[in-house]
């Protein structure tokens, strides 16, 4: 985003408008922390403001300032199309290709609203008027603060807008251990906490607050996790029955992809969920070092993301998955090994 395209979304944000700010399906905590962080800002300058999600997201993101606010596509669509319709600016935040929302696709290829699109995905869609897409960033949240700081008005940003800023930068960030999180990651972090946001009592509010039932979901997926050496690669499966028996909810499986990659060695890590509704296994892919789970996702699993964290889906079922999985593991190995 150039200082060009920054005047024109200033002088745009100097009258009222109607906004509508969208994260992609399946929100997590940088999409919904990101979203309102923004909503939290429009609203203070005076515009009519709508975060709209493709669906409903874990509860242990229902705490965040503005939560309440947020329309739900799915059991709303009614009010979210006219909203949609009638916006003159629409932001996409945390995707980058209007299928990544789900049934909300449509109406937004035919909306006349302006488009911006924040993002920190990989190969993005040519929809945006304006965009800012920039794959080196931790997390779209840390992009939410740069925008506010570019737009002028950093000192307009107050406990609201940093407790919602830090959860994506936490959450996104794997609690600031990954490799895209940098010196100006910390330094926007500790910015965050002068301004208001309490990082432990954040730490707490997502990640200890487990249901029982939950830590006992995430033993079931730790004895069905497998290792294949000569790949340096681990994988989790998670079948329908195994997430009715430990009550399931949404969020329950967040994070338990990288139970893999924590054993030594292992540089490519994969979960397989079933989901019999949709009829798909859901995949989440991780890896250390370059090789791109991004290009796996994309060429093997209708999916794709970061270079180290990636999603994906498979119409097949779940044993013939894994299958497929392992079957094409073989031709990563030179660059697994080379890792
Ligand atoms: P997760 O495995 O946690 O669902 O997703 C990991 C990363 O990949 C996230 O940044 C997410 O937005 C992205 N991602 C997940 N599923 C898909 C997908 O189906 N397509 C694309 N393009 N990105 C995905
Ligand atoms: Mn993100």
């Amino acid at each position: 985003m150039n200082k060009q395209d920054i005047a024109s979304i200033k002088e745009l944000l100097s009258t009222k408008k109607k906004i509508v700010i969208i994260p992609h399906k399946n929100p997590d905590g940088d999409a919904i922390g990101s979203t309102l962080g923004l909503y939290h800002y429009l609203i203070r300058g005076n515009h009519k403001v709508h975060v709209l999600a493709p669906n409903d997201y874990p509860s242990f993101l229902k705490w965040i300032p503005g939560n309440d606010t947020i329309l739900k596509y799915d059991s709303q669509s009614k009010i979210c199309d006219a909203l949609i319709n009638d916006a003159d600016i629409i932001f996409t935040l945390d995707f980058n290709a209007f299928h990544r929302t789900g049934n909300m696709e449509s109406v937004l290829t035919e909306s006349k609203g302006l488009k911006i699109m924040i993002d920190h995905h990989q190969a993005p869609d040519d929809y945006a008027t304006y965009m800012f897409s920039d794959v080196t960033m931790s997390s779209t949240c840390e992009m939410i603060y740069h925008f506010i700081d570019m737009l002028g008005d950093s000192q307009t940003i107050d406990s609201d807008i940093a407790t919602c800023l830090y959860v994506g930068i936490m959450t996104d960030t794997g609690s600031f251990r990954f490799r895209s999180t940098t010196s100006k990651t910390h330094t926007i972090v500790a910015k965050l906490i002068e301004k208001g946001a309490n990082n432990n009592e954040i730490h707490n509010n997502v990640y200890d607050t487990n249901s029982y039932e939950r830590l006992q979901l995430l033993g079931c997926a730790l004895t069905n996790l497998r290792v294949i050496p000569e790949s340096r690669a681990a994988y989790i499966t998670l079948s329908q029955d195994e997430l009715q028996k430990y009550n399931y909810k949404k969020g329950d499986t967040e994070g338990v992809v990288n139970y893999g990659l924590s054993l030594d060695g292992i540089v490519l890590a994969a979960i397989f969920i079933e989901d019999k509704n949709e009829g798909i296994i859901k995949i989440s892919l991780r890896s250390k070092g370059n090789f791109s789970v991004n290009e796996m996702s994309r060429a093997h699993f209708d999916g794709g993301g970061h270079t180290n964290a990636a999603g994906g889906k498979s119409h097949l079922s779940l044993e013939k998955t894994v299958e497929k999985f392992i079957s094409i593991l073989p031709t990563y190995n030179n660059a697994l090994n080379n890792e």
